[in-house]
């Protein structure tokens, strides 16, 4: 297939096909992806050797961009292949590019063939001609794209040739967090020297890509707080019981309830229990964060999904009650669990943001029975209670609303599978379903039918989202429609975002205006700078993973500080699943459930959910290792870690402080049939 490209489109890729590094920053809609198909092409065509990667940052924008936009118009000249995270392909990516002209992956999975030291995994960055990297204003502080960038500016600095030609793609670079001009601008040269690219948008064409990206009008559909609140002041006169029940130098010491202020101050308390060894606190700042999750649920959608999330927790509490506080805790729910759903069924005081949300649906799609909307929520549960609220609504059944959910791909019991995700997306395109319900990240740069409606609904997120969001609304005469509460956060931060769009292009103006050698200057300066920053944080890590020896850590329950292991027990499979081989450990926990996983693995499978046989913890899950190995696999969030240099609470097992060696199946097993009398 011939690619024709819109004026604007033309403008943008001249640098990339003169052989520059560059970054093409068009709006959602504006056709960024055919740009990058098109430079592709030219390069292939004109380069000998000539070998491109397509790198995305989530799993399911590969088969789209191998299936709308790289397959059909290079399919029948090139070598096209992609390769997601599901497919067994990846274990052979070395050979794969090898035997491909276009390639399309994950970063990770790119990422992961630069570490592998296994000949048919791996691959060098200087294999490839060309990297385009879609989404690109991802490329920073710890991202995978900053990992390979990083790779590639580092090889620049110590100036190694044959370095592939870099082609980013973004829809906007944001202002990283900042809120003054020079602030930004320093942002969006971080992200150029980062991609070590110029940024590109269209001067001449500006209009035309006006005409073919129209924005959305905006309107503020804004209610007023609710008058009474008896279910809302129930759940905080439930609270206050609690801060009670808690030294009062504790409990004064927590911001206001139902923010996110108070959310990470109960965190911090629990962590603060935990090397107390405190279970009165620890446990009151668990059960306190579920309380203030039911109180943000509460101010966004029904009261009876609050109830819900409250209710599920202590039904599904596997826990058993070791002490007083459990008895407190698990005693003033219940008995406060009847009133406290007779009032969350009481449609009075009902959230006055969804009577507005109704409002605006109504009015949409009485208007245009062909209407297609997207509303975008804050988290994967408030996408399902919308999700519910619409199905319960007769007055939008009415009109024919038809929703469908959309969250990103993942492990977790909300997550989507891709196939589910992909059939969604189908159905909204054939118009099955005309409302989707998704989450500001999961949506980010998939392929959907034009909408004419975008809602935001009790949302914060930064202004690149909010961007994405509203280029959504791409059919003519579309509506972006903020829902939120008379001066509260999510209007505060809406207008924010307004301010950080305009700033962004203003900070992008003055890159752009910057003279080549000025920016030049700039930007060396900038990659020198990480190089260094990397490569004293790379030897601080190192030094960090040495600080205790494995036989100095003890392992402890994080639910009733019982002593369960020590770190030398510890073995890594993958680099990401931790065992303990002890055979020890078994008389620790309990199994329950069988874990079922989408995603297979080459040398294991899930097997059953395990728990503290003590105080019922949830630790993480048995797996079988090559069919015969049990093997318990430890979520580190459940544990703490007693050390010379006292306790640590950890989010992820590659932050603790000792080094964990790898599992060896040969030396495991032998261990278990000492008589066998394996050579090493
Ligand atoms: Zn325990």
């Amino acid at each position: 297939m011939e690619i024709t490209l819109r004026s604007y489109q033309e403008e943008v890729v001249q640098a990339a096909l003169k052989g520059e590094n560059s970054i093409i920053w068009l709006p959602t809609g504006g056709g960024k992806t055919r740009a990058a198909v098109y430079v592709a092409k030219k390069h292939l065509e004109t380069t000998r050797n000539a070998k491109v990667a397509v790198l995305v940052n989530k799993v399911h924008l590969v088969d789209q961009h191998f299936n709308n936009e790289f397959n059909p118009y290079l399919g029948k000249a090139y070598r096209v292949k992609a390769i997601s995270g599901d497919s067994s392909d990846k274990d052979l990516f070395g050979r794969l590019v090898k035997d491909s002209d276009l390639i399309i992956c994950t970063a990770q999975i790119l990422e992961n063939a630069l570490n592998s030291s296994e000949e048919e995994k791996h691959v060098e960055l200087t294999d490839f001609s060309l990297l385009i990297i879609d989404e690109c204003h991802h490329t920073q502080k710890e991202s995978v794209y900053n990992k390979i960038m990083g790779r590639y500016v580092e090889k620049k600095v110590r100036k190694e040739r044959k370095l592939p030609q870099v082609l980013g793609l973004t829809a906007s670079p944001g202002t990283g967090g900042n809120k003054t001009l020079a602030k930004a601008v320093e942002h969006v040269l971080q992200i150029c020297a980062n991609l070590d690219s110029v940024i590109v948008s269209t001067k001449n064409y500006a209009s035309k890509l006006k005409e073919v990206v129209p924005r959305p009008r905006k309107q503020y559909d804004i209610v007023e707080k609710r008058a009474l609140d008896p279910f809302g002041d129930h759940l905080k006169l439930m609270m206050s019981l609690i801060h009670e029940f808690m030294p009062s130098t504790v409990s004064r010491s927590l911001r206001e309830v139902g923010t996110q202020d108070y959310e990470a101050d109960v965190v911090e308390l629990e962590k603060t229990g935990v090397k107390e060894e405190n279970r009165l606190i620890t446990q009151c700042a668990l059960h306190l964060r579920q309380y203030n999750d039911a109180l943000l649920i509460h101010d966004t959608v029904r009261m009876v999904d609050a109830f819900n999330v409250l209710d599920e927790f202590y039904n599904s509490r596997s826990n058993k009650l070791l002490d007083g506080t459990d008895f407190f805790l698990q005693g003033l729910f219940d008995e406060n669990r009847v009133e406290l759903k007779q009032l969350a069924l009481d449609a009075r005081y009902e959230n006055p943001k969804l009577a507005q949300l109704q409002r605006t649906l109504l009015k949409e799609f009485k208007e245009n029975k062909m209407s297609r909307g997207i509303i975008f929520s804050k988290t994967r549960r408030g996408t399902h209670c919308l999700y519910d609220w619409v199905n319960a609504n007769h007055e939008l059944q009415k009109v024919k609303i038809s929703a469908g959910i959309l969250t990103g791909t993942g492990t977790g019991v909300n997550h989507m599978n891709q196939n589910k995700q992909k059939n969604t997306i189908k159905d909204f395109r054939l118009g099955h379903l005309n409302l989707l319900i998704s989450t500001s990240v999961a949506e980010e740069g998939l392929d959907i039918a034009e909408c004419n409606l975008v809602v935001r609904y009790g949302l914060l997120t930064n202004e690149i989202a909010q961007q994405q969001a509203s280029g959504r609304a791409r059919a003519l005469n579309s509506v972006y429609s903020v829902v939120a509460e008379k001066g509260g956060r999510e209007l505060r931060r809406e207008f924010t975002n307004e301010y950080l769009e305009s700033l962004t292009s203003n900070a992008i103006d003055q890159v752009q205006s910057m003279s080549p050698r000025e920016f030049r200057i700039k930007i060396t300066e900038l990659q020198q700078m990480a190089v260094l920053i990397r490569i004293e944080a790379e030897r601080k890590k190192d030094a960090r993973k040495q600080r205790y020896s494995p036989d100095q850590v003890h392992l402890q329950c994080r639910g009733c500080f019982v002593f369960v292991g020590l770190g030398e027990d510890i073995r890594k499979i993958e680099n990401s699943h931790h065992v303990n081989i002890n055979p020890e450990f078994q008389r620790h926990y309990r199994t329950g459930k069988q874990v079922f996983l989408e995603k297979t693995f080459e040398d294991w499978e899930p097997g059953q959910v395990i728990n503290c046989r003590k105080c019922g913890k949830d630790w993480g899950m048995e797996i079988k290792f090559k069919k015969v190995a049990i093997l318990p696999c430890l979520n580190i969030k459940s544990f703490s870690l007693d050390t010379p240099g006292g306790k640590f609470t950890h989010k992820q097992w590659k932050d603790v402080e000792f080094q964990v060696t790898e599992f060896d199946f040969i030396d495991y097993m032998s261990s278990r049939f000492p008589d066998l009398d394996l050579d090493d």
